[in-house]
């Protein structure tokens, strides 16, 4: 597998203490990306393991999977290599480690996945597929069947929406979306724009006036509240 970077993180990537492995290669090309460096599969400074080796790792890391940790595969975005994830998931979950993912929504191969994923941190950057395209280069089909399949059938799922000024910032649409969706086992989490990884592009970084005021912020809280939705911060 091509692994960009490894190491254990606490509370953002998943609950309690997890080792979490980027993996390379995105088919979104958000303009906003703060992992520029994940995006391309055969660029960057990844390096490549096998499903054994990882396994291996994982599982000899037992002892620090404190406070309900486990293991986290992210991105880049980490269903790209689903072959590989998938086999290493289903060896975790055997070995009674607990798993995780972040993923951008949009794999045809995301309900058998979920399946060995016991907590599922999905995004939804747009609820209009032009608008999503315009954004991220793809069309957001696949991430509503995928996300209104998990809620249809309950499933524990934390969504996340990147919230930025000029593309996403109006909470109608989002409301519109989610107000008859069955949301008692999702909860939602706002991630205010920021430009952490502005200076990694090598390519030109178009966002211009992403930031979000304070005022959109609560006003998306307070709508999103409103039709019964958990809102969560990690
Ligand atoms: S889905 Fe995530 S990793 Fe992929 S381009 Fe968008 S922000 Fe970057």
């Amino acid at each position: 597998m091509k692994i960009l970077q490894k190491g254990f993180n606490y509370s953002q990537d998943g609950p309690g203490n997890r080792l979490v492995y980027h993996l390379q290669g995105c088919n979104f090309r958000c303009k906003w990306c703060s992992n520029p460096e994940s995006m391309f599969a055969d660029e960057g400074g990844f390096r490549e393991y096998s499903v054994m080796e990882l396994f291996d790792e994982a599982s000899r890391s037992k002892m620090m999977y404190f406070d309900g940790g486990g293991v986290t595969f992210t991105g880049g975005e980490c269903t790209m290599q689903y072959i590989e994830l998938l086999e290493l998931l289903k060896l975790l979950k055997a070995d009674g480690i607990h798993t995780a993912i972040e993923t951008n929504g949009s794999s045809e191969h995301l309900i058998e996945i979920a399946e060995y994923v016991d907590y599922l941190i999905m995004d939804f950057k747009h609820f209009d597929c032009d608008t999503h395209k315009k954004w991220t280069g793809v069309g957001n089909e696949t991430v509503k069947s995928n996300l209104e399949y998990f809620l249809n059938n309950g499933r524990q799922l934390h969504i996340r929406i990147p919230l930025i000024h000029g593309v996403n910032d109006n909470p109608d649409g989002f409301v519109d979306y989610f107000k008859d969706k069955d949301m008692k086992n999702a909860v939602l989490e706002l991630l205010p724009y920021h430009e952490y990884g502005k200076d990694k592009w090598t390519r030109k970084y178009e966002i211009t006036d992403g930031f979000v005021s304070e005022e959109t912020i609560r006003l998306f809280e307070e709508k999103l509240s409103d039709i019964g939705i958990t809102l969560v911060k990690t």
